[in-house]
């Protein structure tokens, strides 16, 4: 069972990206370094509902 979820910029609050995660086997907080368009540099992104 795959959940998609919502990376959200930590910087701005823009969300840019959405992915998918095994919930059983992920059960963090998912982070990753994208891109972000607004900020106009690679930022955090965090996992978001
Ligand atoms: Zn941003």
């Amino acid at each position: 069972m795959r959940e998609i979820v919502t990376l959200q910029c930590t910087e701005c609050k823009e969300r840019n990206y959405a992915t998918t995660k095994n919930k059983k086997t992920t059960t963090k907080r998912l982070e990753f370094s994208k891109f972000c368009n607004r900020c106009r540099k690679h930022q955090p992104h965090k996992e978001t509902k």
